[in-house]
C-alpha cells in the first residue's frame, strides 16, 4: 500500500543519554534530542493485518496538527524540534477517520464496516500512571502517528480499544465525506475537553472566558466553552484569518493582541471583574502569562494547553491575591473523553466543520504540509479515500 513514511537518523545529542529502553526500542522520549535529518516520502509498504485485539482501518481523512509541523522544523544541527515521543521510520498522521475493514478475533467494540475515529495515545495499562487511571501519563506510551504507524496511508492498524464509532454524527451531516471530516476533527476537541473538564474541573456556566491563540486548539476551545455554557468568549489572535474563524466558531469578540493590551480588554469586557477562565492555546507564554495574571478574576483559573519550550517567569502575587488556580494540561486519553466529545458533535452542540480551511488529495500531501506551515489556517485535511 501507499504510505507517507518519515525517516530520520538516530543520533543522540552529546548531552543526551538515551535509556537502555529507548535504545532497545528506538523509541525516543525526547525526539528533539535524538533524531536529525528527517525526511518524508511516499513509499510502498506492507498492508497491515490485525492482531487478535486490533482493527485495520481504511483511512478516509487525516488532519494536520501543530505536532506534525514540528517534525519538519529543524534546528541549526538538523535535529527535529518536536520534543515528544517518536520512533522512525513511521507513517505520519494521528488525527484520522475511516472505516473498519478487518477486525481481530477478540474485537468486540467495533464491527467491520463501521466508520470510526481513533484515540491516538496507546497506553500500556500496566504502569503506575495507568493503574491509577492517569493514561495521559503512561510511562510506556505509544502514539499513533508518532511512534506507531499513522494515518497518511491507505490503511492503518490500531488497537480496537482506541477506536470510537462516529456513526452517531451521520444524521447531522450532508454526506459520508462530511462525516469523515468531523471524525478527523475529533482529536483536537478531545485535547480541549481533557484539559477543561478533567484537568481544570470545568467552570460555572455563565462564566467570562478568554482564549489566547486561535489555531485549531484555540478554535476548538471557543466551541467547547460555548457548549459548556460560557457567558462570554473573548479571543486574542494575531492572524486576521484566524480571528474570523474564531467568530465563526462562536467567539463573542476577537482582538489582535499586538494592537491592544489583552488584560485591559479583558477587564473592560468582564465588567471589571476579570475572566473566570483563561485558556492559553497560543504556545506564547512570554506574552500570554503576564496578561492572564493581570486579568484573572477572583477564584479564576488559568489553563495552559499550548506548548512552548521556554522558561518563563511567573509573578505569583496577583494570583495569590485573587486565590487563582493555574492548571497545566496535556493529552486526551481516557476519562470517557472521546465518547463525550462525539455526543457533543452528534447532538449538534458542537459543529467542528467551520474549522476546516483547506482539503488536499493524498497525492498532494506535501503541498498541504507547506500550506500548514503558513499560519492563518484553521484545520487542513487530507482526503485519503
Ligand atoms: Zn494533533
Ligand atoms: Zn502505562
Amino acid at each position: 500500500m501507499k504510505a507517507y513514511v518519515l525517516e530520520a537518523t538516530w543520533d543522540p545529542r552529546p548531552d543526551y543519554r538515551p535509556s537502555p529502553g529507548e535504545i532497545e526500542t528506538r523509541r525516543a522520549l525526547i525526539g528533539s534530542s535524538v533524531w536529525r535529518h528527517l525526511h518524508g516520502a511516499f513509499k510502498e509498504i506492507d498492508t497491515p493485518q490485525p492482531g487478535p485485539d486490533d482493527v485495520v482501518i481504511k483511512v478516509r481523512r487525516v488532519g494536520f496538527c501543530g505536532s506534525d509541523m514540528h517534525f519538519f522544523e529543524t534546528d541549526a544541527d538538523g535535529y527535529i524540534t518536536y520534543p515528544g515521543l517518536t520512533r522512525f521510520p513511521s507513517v505520519l498522521g494521528h488525527e484520522l477517520a475511516g472505516d473498519v475493514v478487518a477486525a481481530g478475533s477478540r474485537v468486540v467494540n467495533v464491527r467491520v464496516g463501521e466508520p470510526v475515529t481513533i484515540e491516538d495515545m496507546v497506553r500500556c495499562g500496566h504502569c503506575y500512571p495507568c493503574r491509577i487511571n492517569q493514561p495521559n501519563h503512561c510511562e510506556n506510551l505509544d502514539e499513533i502517528g508518532f511512534s506507531l504507524n499513522g494515518g497518511f496511508a491507505e490503511y492503518v492498524r490500531v488497537p480496537a480499544r482506541n477506536c470510537w464509532s462516529i456513526a452517531s454524527i451521520r444524521p447531522r451531516v450532508a454526506n459520508d465525506g462530511r462525516l469523515y471530516d468531523c471524525g478527523a476533527l475529533v482529536e483536537p476537541f478531545t485535547v480541549v475537553y481533557n484539559a477543561l473538564v478533567h484537568a481544570a474541573g470545568g467552570f460555572q456556566p455563565g462564566a467570562f472566558t478568554v482564549v489566547h491563540g486561535a489555531g485549531p486548539i484555540g478554535l476548538a476551545s471557543v466551541a467547547m466553552l460555548r457548549a459548556c455554557g460560557a457567558a462570554r468568549v473573548i479571543v486574542f489572535e494575531v492572524s486576521e484569518e484566524r480571528r474570523a474563524l474564531a467568530l465563526r466558531m462562536g467567539a463573542d469578540s476577537v482582538h489582535d493582541p499586538r494592537r491592544v493590551g489583552a488584560d485591559a480588554v479583558v477587564m473592560t469586557e468582564t465588567e471589571g471583574l476579570g475572566a473566570d477562565l483563561q485558556i492559553e492555546a497560543a504556545g506564547a507564554f512570554e506574552h500570554t502569562l503576564p496578561a492572564m495574571e493581570r486579568s484573572v478574576s477572583l477564584m479564576g483559573t488559568i489553563l495552559v494547553i499550548g506548548r512552548d519550550a521556554a522558561h518563563v517567569t511567573i509573578y505569583p502575587e496577583p494570583l495569590q491575591v485573587k486565590r487563582a488556580t493555574l492548571v497545566l494540561a496535556k493529552g486526551n486519553a481516557g476519562h470517557g473523553t472521546y465518547p463525550h466529545v462525539l455526543r457533543l458533535m452528534a447532538s449538534g452542540r458542537i459543529d467542528p466543520l467551520p474549522m476546516i480551511t483547506a482539503k488536499y488529495p493524498f497525492a498532494e500531501l506535501e503541498a498541504a504540509l507547506a500550506a500548514s506551515r503558513a499560519r492563518g489556517h484553521g484545520k487542513i485535511l487530507v482526503d485519503v479515500s
